[in-house]
């Protein structure tokens, strides 16, 4: 497995796939190319079927600025079955050809040319992880300063800021997100309603209030982490918020140790199966996100290396098979409220964990398994292409309403 730093990555929403892999790409496109008059950039499969709703066109001129940008936008041809494909020609005044670039956006930020990079984890699953702490003794997150050296922790605090930031930022703003929905960023009011309440309905409504605030920020472009993806970068910073403000007051080590096995969690998913929307449908995003806030706090609670797969386990079987079907290629529905949802969900699950003694049948090493087994088995219209599902019955909807009038 390579640096958990490839997982956690700081930047602008709304997704890592459609917004941060293909921005880096086009810096990639420039570096090649930095006499290039123009571009033509060629966007394939759901990279152009949502790519106007994610903000690619956008993400992609904004890098190459100020070099004119062609688009075309093929979404029915996948080249190399990579469904976030892209091809930049440069060209110089007279429109000829100078240079060629193809690449692909495999989730969270990353591109299929980073293909290279340094494998620096000895272990690739969690099996493998479990047995070297039950052997050695080391805690979770000590496997992860094992490898990657006490200079992980400065990068850690550098996500937790990030993360904290989105936060603040999200919950001091309102208004409404752009896009065309028409939908009213919510974390401020449900903060502010929370204080109405006491015991589980406050907490409950406080960690909603945090996941909306990251959600909105990153559906605004803001800068969110990708934890493991910018649609799902709500679910960990909201948990681990909650139980750092309001639950149990735990410390920035605590924290930035629960991020550490986040990171691994996340990382072993990656490595094993994917974490794209476009690959494997929602499982890969919100269900990854859960297994990860869920492990993370588990380890805060006190939870053994047992307990904490078993935690991460349980957070991803119960979001097998989600689909990935955003209304109209936008990060709003269902992804900000996806975001809540996920962080209730893995509170529960570690809850679960923590009241067992970590013993289950089916590894997370399994579920990773099935989950990209089921992915593979997802139609296009659930992964991310805006064909399907809640996106369908939004367009149907709409065109039912522009008849009645
Ligand atoms: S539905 Fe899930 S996978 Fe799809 S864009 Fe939204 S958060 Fe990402």
């Amino acid at each position: 497995m390579k640096s958990i730093r490839n997982l956690f990555k700081i930047g602008h929403g709304p997704s890592s796939s459609h917004t941060m892999g293909p921005a880096r790409a086009a810096s990639i496109a420039l570096k090649n190319a930095p006499e290039a008059e123009s571009f033509r950039v060629t966007l394939f499969g759901s990279l152009a079927a949502t790519g106007k709703g994610h903000l690619t066109d956008e993400a992609i001129r904004k890098k190459l600025s100020p070099k004119k940008v062609e688009f075309i936008w093929k979404s029915d041809e996948e080249p190399n079955n990579q469904p976030c494909s892209l091809l930049f020609e440069a060209l110089d005044q007279n429109g000829k050809i100078i240079n060629s670039y193809r690449d692909a956006s495999i989730g969270g930020g990353a591109l299929s040319s980073d293909g290279g990079l340094e494998e620096v984890y000895q272990w690739n699953n969690m099996d493998d992880i479990l047995e070297h702490c039950n052997k050695t003794g080391a805690p979770v997150w000590g496997c992860v300063e094992e490898v990657e050296g006490s200079e992980i922790w400065d990068y850690l605090e550098e996500v937790r800021t990030a993360m904290v930031s989105s936060i603040t930022a999200g919950l001091e703003t309102g208004g409404i997100i752009p896009g065309g929905l028409g939908l009213y960023r919510k974390a401020s009011s449900f903060n502010r309603k929370s204080k109405m309440f006491t015991g589980f309905c406050k907490v409950n409504t406080l960690l909603a209030s945090y996941a909306y605030a990251v959600a909105e920020e990153n559906a605004c472009g803001g800068v969110v982490v990708t934890a493991p993806t910018c649609g799902s970068s709500g679910v960990v910073p909201a948990s681990l918020y909650l139980l750092r403000h309001e639950l149990v007051q735990c410390s920035v080590n605590e924290v930035l140790r629960a991020l550490a096995t986040a990171g691994l969690i996340g990382n072993i998913v990656k490595k094993n199966a994917s974490i794209a929307g476009s690959v494997v449908g929602c499982q890969g995003e919100i269900g990854v996100a859960c297994a990860m806030a869920a492990a993370a706090v588990t380890q805060i609670l006190g939870g053994s290396p047992r307990q904490i797969e078993y935690a991460a386990e349980v957070g991803l079987e119960h979001h097998l098979g989600l689909t990935c079907d955003p209304v109209r290629g936008l990060v709003q529905i269902p992804c900000i409220e996806r975001n809540a949802h996920a962080a209730a969900s893995a509170m529960i699950c570690a809850n679960f964990a923590m009241r067992s003694d970590g013993s289950h049948r089916i590894s997370f090493d399994d579920c990773i398994q099935v989950m990209y087994e089921t992915g593979k088995a997802l139609p296009a219209l659930y992964r991310e292409t805006s064909t399907g599902g809640l996106a369908q019955i939004y367009e149907k909807h709409l065109n039912r309403d522009k008849e009645l009038l």
